[in-house]
């Protein structure tokens, strides 16, 4: 096991500029508006100090807290796939010049040295899933993996949860995972205020160096452990689910009445993919300009639960709400099992919390789960 550090609320502001000395952009989580989002820190005073959220079915509020933790939230409706799959991105472009003759010229990847601070343990894991699906051999999209191998995460382990989080339930916890450069530990209470920090690979080692911070000894680790595992045992209580049952019950009950409401309820909206860290479906648009004179090809994000997204072919293959629900949740829970080995969802609760009909994932497997008679 690596070596655990302790920093204090200064030591946090001095890694911040570390890193902005050694090039990279860091982002992390602002209150922005109404929510937590992520964009440029400067330092900790940019973080959402103070703050928490309230989040449930189709509800999320921000609140104070009555202490001064950096990091007292969960998630918020941005993942981090936005810095690494673009929402929108431009592939290559066309401009027809005086002779009338087109150029043709490709975009050039955007790839800046980034930092990424406060990646969940659920966020995490949703970046290595999308590491599997982007950067699969035979099949590397070169953009992502140029991005990624630019990327700098600091993790940090969750001591506070949402009633909307089930990481657990499909093998996360709060607990960020292996691979993160450097991870945090909060601790916080009414007489003191750190931060345990451990290295993941040898640039995060590297950068603590820099930092010259001391041990951190056994109570204090002992303390930052203990706020880990309640919160691992209060998500615990948010779902349990058999990950392998899971796949056997959704697609064996591929007709059952649940799935007609479920597509009545449910908008259409896209919201769920939207917000979800583990969704990569794209579209590619083109663009031309009112002269004539230049094209533009772009890949922006799309969703399965769009009319064209399921147009094929002269022939709509999902043409009602009912059949696009069933291929999102089916996808995310079962399929990609067969896919990629293991589940594509996380447990953040976000399209739970953004689902503007509040349609609870988790409620929608129990009811499939259920004989028809007995719903
Ligand atoms: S499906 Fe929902 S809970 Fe799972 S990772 Fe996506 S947004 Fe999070
Ligand atoms: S499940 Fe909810 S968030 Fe997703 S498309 Fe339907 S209404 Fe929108």
């Amino acid at each position: 096991m690596s070596r655990i550090w302790r920093a204090e609320l200064n030591d946090l502001d001095r890694l911040i500029a570390q890193l902005g000395r050694e090039g990279f952009e860091v982002i992390g989580p602002r209150v922005e508006g109404q929510a937590i989002s992520y964009g440029p820190i400067q330092r900790v005073a940019d973080l959402p100090v103070g703050w928490t959220e309230e989040q449930s079915a189709g509800h999320y509020r921000l609140r104070r807290r009555n202490d001064q933790s950096v990091f007292g939230f969960t998630v918020g409706p941005q993942g981090w796939r936005r810095y690494l799959q673009l929402p929108k991105e431009s592939l290559f472009s066309a401009d027809r010049n005086h002779r009338g003759q087109w150029q043709v010229q490709e975009t050039p990847t955007l790839a800046p040295k980034r930092a990424l601070l406060g990646v969940r343990s659920c966020e995490w894991q949703a970046i290595k899933i999308q590491d599997r699906v982007f950067e699969r051999p035979g099949s590397v999209d070169q953009p992502y993996q140029r991005r990624r191998e630019s990327l700098f995460a600091i993790g940090v382990d969750c001591v506070t949860s949402a009633p909307t989080c089930f990481c657990t339930s499909l093998g996360g916890g709060p607990k960020v995972g292996e691979g993160v450069d450097l991870a945090l530990t909060e601790v916080v209470n009414s007489h003191q205020h750190f931060f345990l920090i451990r290295a993941g690979t040898p640039q995060g080692e590297g950068l603590l160096t820099k930092l010259n911070l001391g041990v951190a000894d056994a109570i204090q680790i002992k303390e930052g452990e203990r706020r880990i595992e309640h919160t691992r045992t209060q998500v615990a209580g948010h779902w349990k689910v058999d990950v392998k049952r899971l796949r056997e019950d959704l697609l064996a009950n591929w007709n059952h009445r649940y799935w007609e409401e479920l597509g009545n309820k449910c908008l259409a909206c896209a919201n769920c993919t939207l917000v979800c860290p583990t969704c990569f479906c794209s579209n590619t648009v083109e663009e031309v300009s009112l002269e004539g004179d230049r094209v533009e090809r772009f890949r922006q994000w799309d969703s399965c639960f769009t009319a064209d997204h399921g147009y094929l072919h002269g022939g709509q293959v999902r043409p009602d709400v009912k059949s696009r629900y069933r291929q999102w949740l089916t996808h995310k829970l079962a399929t990609w099992q067969d896919q990629f080995g293991e589940v594509g969802c996380t447990g953040c609760g976000r399209c739970v919390v953004w689902c503007p009909v509040g349609i609870d994932l988790r409620q929608a497997v129990e009811a499939l789960a259920q004989p028809e008679g007995e719903l």
